[in-house]
């Protein structure tokens, strides 16, 4: 079976019909560039930037630790794109300089881009870090978090002031580097109009979607077997984000652990998606439902999952999704 699925790996990735599907590796550490190369991706579709303070005593490392850590990545890739995600810190990845813990609702809390825009000098040097690494391939800029406009605008503003910055120490970024946003709370999904006009893409990130959505604790145990990404809600959220972006001609992938899943890849493609980033050791079993698939059949199927309420009903239509 695994050497089935090795012959998999240099094939181009499309369904049946024809539709092209982009296949991305989420990556945690620089290191991890070469593996995702190796797996045969088309570009890294999510580096978690967290690994700067994690395996640095929590303490972010300044510009030039960063940009080298940006840069290696970059050209592990060849020329690939690189989405580079700001850091995200706080709930259950805290620095020290913060009490995260004395926080109630750690996760509601200071955190990822809420966090970077209340440390707007931190921010900063790791936006001239992504920025003076984009000189070195193609980077696509990506924001955890967001859910306000106002909280668009001040990461809008901070991204010309690091430009700004660069242009006066004459550092040279690349003028194609792309702006995205995760959509990860479901105020900014039902508000996806809200970012449509501001940013070149978004990243679905359903491990936070569904959390927040069910309001389930995604690292609580005690409720875990209520963590459902097949929530009727949580489907809604996900198939109304890709409409509306697919309507506006912006770009859209899923990069949290159901794009990673299987189980889930025909279910995905049948809503629209046409990009899906994760962890390399998922790329091939993703694949090959990727090969097998039938986009017009697949989008009848998911009408009816999307129709379905009642667990029964939502069951039946699942079923008839696996075997169309
Ligand atoms: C997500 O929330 O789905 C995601 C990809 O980000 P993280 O798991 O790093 O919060
Ligand atoms: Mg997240």
């Amino acid at each position: 079976e695994q050497r089935k699925l090795q012959r998999l790996k240099f094939s181009p990735t499309q369904t049946l019909d024809g539709t092209p599907i982009g296949l991305y590796a989420n990556i945690e550490l620089p290191e991890d560039a070469g593996a995702a190369l190796a797996a045969g991706v088309v570009g890294i579709g999510l580096f978690r930037t967290e690994f700067l303070y994690m395996h640095n005593q929590h303490v972010l490392p300044d510009e030039e630790e960063q940009f080298d850590a940006y840069r290696r990545v970059i050209e592990a890739m060849k020329g690939l794109p690189v989405t580079i995600r700001t850091i995200d810190v706080g709930a259950d990845k805290s620095l020290d300089m913060r009490e995260v813990e004395d926080t109630v609702n750690p996760a509601l809390g200071l955190r990822a881009i809420r966090w970077s825009l209340s440390e707007p000098q931190m921010f900063l040097t790791q936006l001239r870090a992504i920025l003076r690494a984009s000189a070195f391939g193609p980077v696509k800029l990506l924001i955890p978090m967001l859910a306000h406009a106002q909280e668009i605008a001040q990461t809008l503003d901070l991204l010309e002031k690091a430009k700004g910055q660069c242009d006066e120490a004459g550092l040279v970024y690349s003028s194609e580097l792309k702006l995205g946003a995760m959509i990860e709370i479901p105020a900014a999904a039902l508000a996806v109009q809200l970012f449509l006009k501001h940013f070149d893409f978004l990243s679905i990130g359903t491990n936070d979607l569904i959390q927040y959505t069910l309001a389930i604790d995604r690292s609580d145990s005690t409720v875990a077997h209520l963590y459902d990404p097949l929530h009727p809600a949580v489907l809604h959220l996900i198939a109304h984000t890709l409409r509306q972006a697919k309507q506006a001609g912006v770009s859209v992938s899923v990069c949290g652990e159901m794009a990673g899943d299987p189980a889930f890849t025909r279910l995905l493609l049948g809503m629209g998606l046409t990009e899906f980033s994760t962890h390399p050791s998922q790329l091939l079993v993703v694949k090959q439902e990727i090969l097998r698939a039938h986009l017009p059949t697949l989008e009848i199927a998911v009408k009816e999952v999307l129709a379905a309420y009642a667990p029964t009903e939502l069951q039946a239509a699942l079923r008839r999704l696996a075997q169309v």
